[in-house]
């Protein structure tokens, strides 16, 4: 997948350009997830493109003094990430010691570099974007936050640099393996191949191909993303977070299903439920496992417990398999492969148009949408739309009029009967 990373010091308005690219898909995915907080990344489209956007300055610690070693690595992690980086800069300030810093590492990346001059508000500070120039890093992009202006100019080059020879390299499912440090990873990896693998940590040579694992063995056969083989090392706490996160979501955008481990000693946090609904957003089949159950104290009743906690935090979208796992004990690890295979059939999975309408059109004369402004709603007709993931047009009347709790009636039905576990569906009400 293609990511944009957006790097600079602290206040040239990193964010404000963040929200402003993410904000015609944010008010969707808050519309599915309930509330979102804490991200710093998440899908951005331009014309026909769509990339993931991370905001840089999310992650930075707030002590002064670990600042600016924190920024200059996470210069250095999104040029070995991200497809193309925004390198943004004030208009108003001019040139600090700490953006000449930033020039000099990013010069020598051969990641393309848009050097994006903000607050460029009115003609006069237009002339002066021009010193930028210095940075010798090419042409100087003017954005102001106040008007809007410059982000089509910006975008347009952006865009230009995307790698097309992302679609599909083979046939085999590709499931991604992915979750916060430390929660058992690369032992959960170690443990399905039977054997350690010799993990380099040569960052100069790192290169996607070494994630990605040919897992041939027990009827299986499928490509795994390893998110954890290769870290780099890191004194600044808040870039160890950074580094997975950046992983995440090149491992995400090219996988079929995402495995997304938890620790079980230490719940689901705020960065999982983030990587679960960037997962949702984009379409990807899901397993949940809660890794280092043997930690956990337990009675018949703990899981059941957990899986409720989990769901109230990851809803509306339930319908997830959650597998309890111990890769120290050998505990149900097979179960995790088997999950995915499911999630990734599931995914693939075609109704014909006469079983649905079967299925559904009782349904719906038994409980219509409810009449809106007087108007019955009725349903005609339902297909399954040709696509990659499930979707399904529901032809009608009055498509404006059918509310959010009836769409998730229509989905829960068309999940009980057809099975579509670990998968996010999605339905298109459609004028006939
Ligand atoms: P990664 O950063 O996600 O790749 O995590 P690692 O695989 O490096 O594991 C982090 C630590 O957790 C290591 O010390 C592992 O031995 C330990 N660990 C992993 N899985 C389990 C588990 O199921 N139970 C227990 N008790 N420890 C585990």
């Amino acid at each position: 997948g293609n990511i944009v990373a957006i790097v600079g010091r602290p206040n040239v308005g990193k964010s404000t350009l963040y929200n402003r690219l993410t904000e015609t898909r944010k008010a969707i995915v808050d519309d599915m997830s309930g509330v979102t907080r804490d991200r710093h990344y998440g899908l951005a489209e331009w014309t026909d493109k769509t990339f993931t956007v991370i905001d840089t300055g999310g992650y930075v610690a707030n002590s002064e003094d670990i600042f600016e070693i924190a920024i200059r690595e996470q210069v250095l992690i999104a040029i070995e990430e991200a497809t193309a980086i925004i390198f943004m800069v004030d208009v108003t300030t001019g040139i600090t010691d700490l953006d000449d810093d930033i020039a000099g590492i990013l010069r020598r990346s051969k990641k393309p570099v848009f050097v994006t001059a903000n607050k460029v508000d009115n003609n006069m500070l237009l002339a002066e974007a021009a010193q930028f120039y210095s940075f010798g890093l090419g042409e100087i992009y003017s954005l102001s936050s106040m008007t809007g202006s410059g982000t089509g100019e910006l975008l347009d080059d952006v865009i230009k640099t995307f790698d097309e020879t992302e679609e599909i390299q083979n046939e085999l499912p590709v499931y991604a393996i992915v979750g916060r440090p430390n929660v058992g990873k690369s032992s959960m990896i170690n443990a399905l191949l039977g054997k350690d693998r010799n993990i380099v940590t040569n960052v100069a040579g790192t290169t996607r191909d070494s994630i990605h694992i040919h897992y041939k063995q027990f009827g299986h056969d499928f490509m795994l993303v390893d998110t954890a083989g290769l870290r780099k090392k890191t004194k600044v706490r808040e870039n160890i977070e950074f580094y997975s996160v950046m992983r995440t979501i090149g491992a995400l955008e090219e996988a079929d299903v995402i495995i997304l481990m938890l620790d079980a000693t230490e719940g689901i946090e705020s960065q999982d439920i983030n990587i679960f609904h960037l997962a949702e957003k984009n379409r990807k089949g899901l397993v949940l496992v809660v890794n280092k159950w043997d930690l956990v104290e337990k009675d018949h009743k703990t899981a059941k417990a957990f899986e409720q906690k989990i769901n109230e935090k990851i809803a509306p979208f339930t319908d997830v398999p959650i597998i309890f796992t111990s890769v120290t004990e050998k505990q149900r690890i097979f179960k995790v492969l088997e999950a995915a295979q499911k999630v990734y059939d599931n995914r693939k999975k075609k109704i014909s148009t006469s079983k649905l309408n079967d299925f559904l059109l009782p349904i719906i004369e038994n409980t219509p949408p409810p009449a809106t402004k007087g108007k019955h709603i009725k349903i005609k007709y339902i297909t399954q739309i040709s696509a990659s993931t499930p979707m399904f047009a529901f032809f009608c009347n009055l498509p404006q009029y059918i509310k959010d709790p009836y769409k998730r009636f229509l989905e829960n039905k068309l999940r009980e009967q057809f099975d579509f576990t670990g998968v996010p569906i999605q339905l298109f009400f459609r004028q006939k």
